[in-house]
């Protein structure tokens, strides 16, 4: 069931990337297990499902400990300062960056254990009060102080865009970005890299993928509802 939901989103990635004269293998697909069980990862894992989205530091942390075989952990939701010690060894990438006292927060821990940890900026694209995600004017500064960090390397972007009943309402947004992004990466910072753009969510992956993303996370097409 589960597994069907999974490849039938695969297959709708690849109808975009078609439809945009785009391999398919450019996208990764983080499937959103956020208040879903551990049987449903489980599950997924049987098809070789290895990238996977949580909003919450403890929900992660569990899953984490009682998976039976490690996948890649996604940091989708807002990231508290004090939570970052938590989770700082334990995801592939944190999507939820939008200022530079948290990038601080996560250098910090970072350092501490020696590694280094990879980034993507959060993007309001819309200006919506209720959402969490920097101004896109003031993206690329963020971008070229967080660089001086030695030990947080910043991937790229991410954004969530507005809940609208017809996505194409948001292939200006997606758009936009994608531009935002190949400007931050032709400016070659150091230690940036700009190679995943984190855009698209179950109701609107498709016009996403079609304006260039390389990442998309998806719930509710794969899990069902909340
Ligand atoms: C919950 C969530 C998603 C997945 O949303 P669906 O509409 O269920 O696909 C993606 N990104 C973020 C940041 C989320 O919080």
């Amino acid at each position: 069931m589960l597994k069907e939901n999974l490849y039938d989103v695969q297959r709708r990635i690849g109808e975009a990337c078609h439809r945009a004269g785009r391999d398919p293998r450019e996208v990764t697909l983080v499937a959103v297990s956020k208040t879903k069980p551990l049987a449903d990862i489980e599950e997924l894992l049987e098809a070789e499902q290895l990238e996977y989205g949580e909003n919450y530091v403890q929900e992660l942390c569990e899953k984490y400990e009682k998976i039976s075989r490690p996948v890649h952990w996604h940091m989708i939701g807002h990231l508290q300062r004090n939570k970052v010690k938590y989770l700082i060894d334990k995801v592939a990438l944190i999507h939820s960056v939008d200022s530079l006292s948290l990038a601080e927060q996560i250098e910090k821990e970072a350092a501490k254990r020696g590694r280094v940890a990879e980034i993507l900026i959060q993007v309001n694209v819309a200006h919506e009060d209720t959402k969490y995600g920097l101004d896109p004017q003031k993206v690329t500064d963020l971008a070229e102080q967080i660089s001086q960090l030695p030990h947080v390397k910043i991937r790229g972007l991410m954004t969530s865009a507005p809940y609208v009943s017809d996505p194409e309402e948001n292939r200006g947004y997606f758009r936009a970005l994608h531009q935002l992004f190949i400007d931050i990466r032709r400016k070659n910072i150091d230690n940036v890299s700009m190679d995943i753009l984190s855009m698209g969510m179950t109701n609107d992956f498709e016009v996403a993928v079609e304006e260039g993303a390389t990442m998309i996370r998806v719930g509710t097409a794969i899990f069902g509802e909340r």
